[in-house]
């Protein structure tokens, strides 16, 4: 079989071990395993799937959804406060991503990453055949402006930013994207903002001004609808239009678009869900500041990172999966080395996650 040359050396998305086979590796029960470590809202909402319920065989599935989106845009047109003409709606900011790289990066086009950064976006741009320059952030992982500017070249096509960044949790600041849309106009600006609701900050306005900033937003994160597979780009009218070019024309369902626009109707309850959140943030961060060992992060995002400054976060990682405590272990990054990322939850499991992290910080 001949297959692109790419694959002799191309590093996949790495994917989250599913809780089956996290029980099944360690001898726990599934309902014994809790998920820190994937990003997604503890919350799971009964309500909107109970109004999904009753919908649901009125749905005419035998036909193909209305390629246009048009309800769902206009929810999230609501939700967001622009235009409908400036939406278009992903299957999961994933494949937002992925249109957004099909659209700009040819072979041999180069994309710039503010790393450590979310990793889909170096697969996309690799699958599609770009190459990846990273910028390294500085100290306190803000984005390195300097260095990004500087390695533009004629081939470079995109520019990723994230805010909140994941996994670092700060925001791109004002005066840093300002700068880079105003020094290279002809270069995409992608921010993507999944984690947006936690840090209230967007620079959505600025597409009203700049044709070249797209904004990346999902439902799986605060919406608590990773399962429904829901993003959504935000631009100017005429990116839009080209991005439209470059997306396929059903990949979103008529169940999840259904479920989508319930939840649209209903951002109060997202709102009131992400403050308990960042209250619960700001709780276990205080807490699991005050435990020898450890370095945290602040953050803007509905996760945190620290850092254990000695000892081994890989067996700390190991020790608390055992325990079927599961967060994310970033050692693997260079830059992230004795790094781990957290997933803040309810209560009851964040505080089960500090008094088992508080007493294996005697062990490892
Ligand atoms: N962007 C960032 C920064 C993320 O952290 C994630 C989820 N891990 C995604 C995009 C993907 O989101 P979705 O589920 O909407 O594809």
């Amino acid at each position: 079989m001949k297959i692109r040359e790419l694959f002799s050396y191309f590093t996949p998305y790495e994917w989250e071990t599913p809780s089956w086979m996290i029980a099944e590796e360690h001898g726990l029960k599934l309902d014994q395993i809790i998920r820190m470590d994937m990003n997604t809202s503890p919350y799971l909402p009964l309500k909107w799937l109970k109004n999904l319920e009753s919908k649901i065989t009125m749905m005419k599935i035998n036909n193909y959804p209305d390629t246009t989106y048009r309800d769902l845009v206009n929810e999230i047109s609501n939700y967001v406060g622009v235009k409908p003409e400036k939406i278009i709606p992903t299957n999961g900011a994933d494949e937002a991503i992925d249109i957004i790289v099909k659209t700009f990066i040819d072979c041999g086009s180069e994309a710039i990453l503010s790393s450590p950064t979310y990793d889909y976006f170096r697969v996309s741009v690799e699958l599609q055949g770009g190459k990846i320059i990273k910028i390294l952030r500085k100290n306190d992982f803000t984005d390195n402006v300097d260095g990004i500017l500087s390695s533009i070249n004629e081939k470079t096509r995109i520019i990723f930013l994230c805010s909140p960044n994941n996994p670092t949790g700060n925001i791109t600041e004002y005066k840093d994207l300002i700068r880079i849309l105003d020094e290279v106009p002809d270069v995409t600006v992608v921010v993507d903002e999944a984690y947006y609701e936690y840090s209230g900050r967007t620079f959505i306005e600025l597409t009203e001004t700049y044709d070249n900033l797209i904004i990346v937003r999902t439902l799986s994160k605060a919406f608590g609808l990773a399962g429904a597979r829901i993003g959504y780009i935000v631009t100017s009218k005429e990116t839009a239009k080209l991005l439209n070019k470059a997306r396929p024309p059903n990949s979103l369902n008529t169940i999840s678009i259904e479920l989508a626009v319930i939840a649209l109707r209903d951002s109060e309850t997202v709102i009131r869900n992400s403050r308990k959140i960042v209250k619960e943030r700001e709780r276990v961060r205080e807490l699991l500041s005050a435990l020898p060992k450890l370095k945290v992060y602040p953050s803007e995002a509905n996760f945190l990172l620290f850092k254990l400054v000695r000892g081994d976060s890989r067996l700390l990682h190991k020790r608390l999966i055992e325990r079927g405590i599961v967060i994310r272990n970033l050692d693997s990054i260079p830059e992230l080395r004795s790094h781990l990322r957290v997933t803040i939850s309810l209560p009851e499991h964040n505080n089960k996650f500090l008094k088992l992290i508080e007493k294996l910080l005697e062990e490892v």
